[in-house]
């Protein structure tokens, strides 16, 4: 059985004082059966880490080079967030493809790099919405898919989170259904069990996409849908927790 995982994506929000308000509020929780992860902005991570030390919650990075080391101005590779604690690692967000021009090619190299360090791929698929208007979802999500696939082999895949995430749901307040959602995690479990049925039946997929306390619930009660990616709602400790209990 999958254990679920509850991930909170801040994105590019946050103070010092914000992030220990709401780490300190994520504390006060009570253990739960997901796996509870956070992901800070960079400055971030050494302050989070320290403060989430001896807890049950781990910490993610939203992003990292491709790049082991070097002349690689403004990037942060896969050691340095090793080095500061980091279990997790966001891969191919919608953001990082469609506003800073990440190919899949691209993503699959920072996969490639995220595992070389042992760390966790959360890699991100999903469709727009002219894409989805034109019943392209599978396409395109088995084509982000298949770029990792054919890098890092389809083995790798025990060690990678996969997260869902509709491109028309994101920060639009507007969540695919819970059945919608299932939908397509079931088709990418399918697509996955094509190439390894162990895999797929390991696999944990996430979905995000304006997830609250209120649709979790029914979310989490799809067969295939193993816990959720949240932006927005991850910023609120009381409504992230409410998440976190809805994943039991
Ligand atoms: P929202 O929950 O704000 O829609 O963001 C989802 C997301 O992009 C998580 O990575």
């Amino acid at each position: 059985i999958r254990q679920k995982i509850v991930a909170g994506n801040w994105k590019m929000n946050g103070s010092k004082e914000s992030v220990s308000l709401l780490v300190d509020g994520l504390l006060k929780m009570e253990g739960s059966s997901a796996q509870v992860v956070v992901a800070p902005a960079f400055p971030y991570l050494s302050q989070v880490s320290g403060m989430l030390s001896g807890s049950h919650i781990v910490l993610a990075a939203q992003n990292a080079s491709d790049q082991p080391k070097g002349a690689f101005t403004g990037e942060v590779s896969t050691s340095m967030l090793n080095d500061f604690g980091v279990k997790y690692v966001l891969a191919g967000h919608s953001e990082r493809r469609s506003l800073y021009g990440e190919s899949d090619a691209m993503v699959a190299h920072k996969v490639k790099a995220i595992l070389a360090e042992e760390l966790i791929p959360m890699l991100c698929i999903g469709e727009t919405l002219e894409e989805r208007k034109s019943d392209k979802t599978l396409e395109v999500c088995e084509r982000q898919l298949n770029a990792v696939i054919e890098l890092v082999g389809i083995d790798a895949f025990e060690n990678i989170v996969i997260a869902y995430e509709p491109v028309w749901a994101i920060g639009t307040g507007v969540s695919a259904s819970a059945e919608q959602a299932q939908g397509v995690h079931e088709s990418i479990r399918k697509y996955l069990s094509t190439f390894s049925v162990s895999v797929s039946q390991q696999s944990q997929i996430l979905y995000g996409g304006s997830v609250k306390a209120s649709s979790s619930q029914a979310l989490f009660a799809m067969p295939d849908i193993d816990g959720a990616l949240v932006g927005g709602a991850s910023l609120d400790a009381d409504e992230f927790i409410a998440i976190i209990k809805a994943a039991g």
